[in-house]
């Protein structure tokens, strides 16, 4: 008999893949068209912000020693509004009614609010008097106090975001560099599929894989190519990866596994190409597939639904962020802590992830119920699940109440 070959823990089995991958080159785009991008390179301010000095509020722009004896009477010489600035430079006993985001006038070092100035009149000539004494620099926003020209504002590897894009806009940026989305082949495997939308006949199936991987990769940030239904004959998986180009990975459902009619890792065998053939400790999902066919990286995932979303949130995601250039920190799961809310057996020696849903805060942390029924087959649980709680090989039972490790399923997923 032949000894069983151990089981990969997950850990490693996504290490060995984000080591494989390359991050696309960088390109030049709109930051418009931006958004969810990753920036390549860091973006430097080309404008310093605010310019000059502008006021944070309604009043009027004073010398600061004009009112150290209060009442003061200064005389109203003018109005700086935004973009209106005043051009002349405040005398003694002058004031000059401002507005917020109005430049500051030269000779100025000082805001009154509007609340604590009596104004004979709001025309340049009326007199003010003033009831309340003025720090030097109240309410001015200093020239810099958000960036100064050629400050770095945004790192590279950062992912953009509308309030990333506001401030390279206001920075004086209209384009970028940003990494390429990658653009990722879908192939789903199998005689008993149909297309979405079909009637499926006796025996058939709709193939709902390669949706939920369409959706999954353009949420990721990458291009889904969908290279349609490949049936359960030698060489078919290889025909649809190679009706495209330009593919930068491939990923399978389905035929992973080493059944008579699973040909995913003899077509990557028979291709030339390097096969590894994995099985992952994990559940759902312990038949995992990578290579390389003419040298794009494949994936080859197990066909049960659950399964194949599972892997695809542990293994599919980070490799895309990493195709799109994202740092090794944003690869890793987000891990949080929750009670659970019944108990738990004690776990084998693989690394389960267990549908569930996330409840009320219980005491000082949430509660997460897990699904009464785990196959891997049942859409309807992991469509409805919000959570996976991760149980690492060996965790021993749990009683209800006690902590468990959740991931919560990003909700485009
Ligand atoms: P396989 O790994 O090919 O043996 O498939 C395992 C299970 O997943 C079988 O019940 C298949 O019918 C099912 N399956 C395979 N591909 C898909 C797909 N694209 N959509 C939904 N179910 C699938
Ligand atoms: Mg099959």
């Amino acid at each position: 008999m032949q000894p069983k070959t151990p089981l990969l823990p997950v850990d490693e089995a996504r290490t060995r893949i984000l080591d494989s991958l390359t991050p696309k080159p960088a390109q030049t785009l709109d930051i418009k068209d931006a958004l969810g991008r990753i920036l390549a390179e860091p973006l430097h301010a080309r404008l310093t912000l605010p310019e000059r000095d502008v006021s944070a509020m309604d009043g009027y722009a004073v010398r600061a020693a004009d009112c150290a004896a209060l009442p003061a009477r200064l005389q109203r010489v003018g109005e700086s509004a935004a973009g209106h600035p005043w051009a002349g430079t405040l005398a003694p006993g002058q004031a000059v009614r401002i507005f917020t985001g109005a430049v500051v006038p030269d000779g100025a070092d000082t805001i009154i609010l509007q609340e604590d100035v009596v104004a004979s009149a709001e025309e340049d000539g009326a007199s003010i008097t003033l009831t309340e004494a003025a720090k030097p620099g109240q309410f001015i926003r200093p020239a810099g106090l958000d960036a100064t020209a050629g400050d770095q504002v945004l790192s590279a590897g950062m992912v953009l975001s509308a309030r990333a894009m506001a401030l390279a806009f206001s920075c004086g940026h209209h384009a970028a560099s940003f990494y390429t989305k990658p653009r990722i082949g879908i192939i789903s495997t199998g005689d008993e599929l149909v297309e979405p939308g079909s009637i499926p006949g006796p025996g058939q199936i709709i193939a709902s894989n390669a949706a939920y991987l369409d959706a999954f990769v353009g949420a990721c940030g990458g291009e889904a190519v969908n290279l349609g239904i490949a049936r359960d004959r030698p060489g078919a998986m290889l025909e649809a990866l190679r009706s495209a180009n330009d593919l930068d990975m491939v990923v399978t459902t389905g035929g992973a596994s080493v059944g008579v009619y699973d040909h995913v890792a003899s077509d990557l065998d028979s291709s030339g190409g390097a096969l590894n053939f994995w099985k992952i400790a994990m559940r759902p999902g312990k038949p995992l597939i990578f290579g390389h066919v003419d040298g794009i990286p494949l994936l080859g995932l197990p066909g049960n639904p659950v399964s194949s979303a599972v892997c695809s949130m542990v293994f599919l995601r980070p490799a895309i962020m990493h195709l799109l250039g994202q740092q090794a920190a944003a690869l890793q799961d987000e891990v949080i802590s929750a009670r659970t809310s019944v108990p738990l057996p004690v776990n084998d020696q693989r690394q389960d992830y267990v549908r569930a849903t996330i409840g009320n805060v219980d005491g000082d942390l949430p509660r997460v119920i897990p699904a009464f029924k785990q196959d891997s087959s049942m859409i309807k649980v992991l469509a409805n699940a919000s959570a996976l709680i991760i149980r690492p090989p060996f965790d021993p039972a749990k009683q209800a109440g006690d902590i468990v490790q959740i991931m919560k399923i990003p909700p485009l997923l």
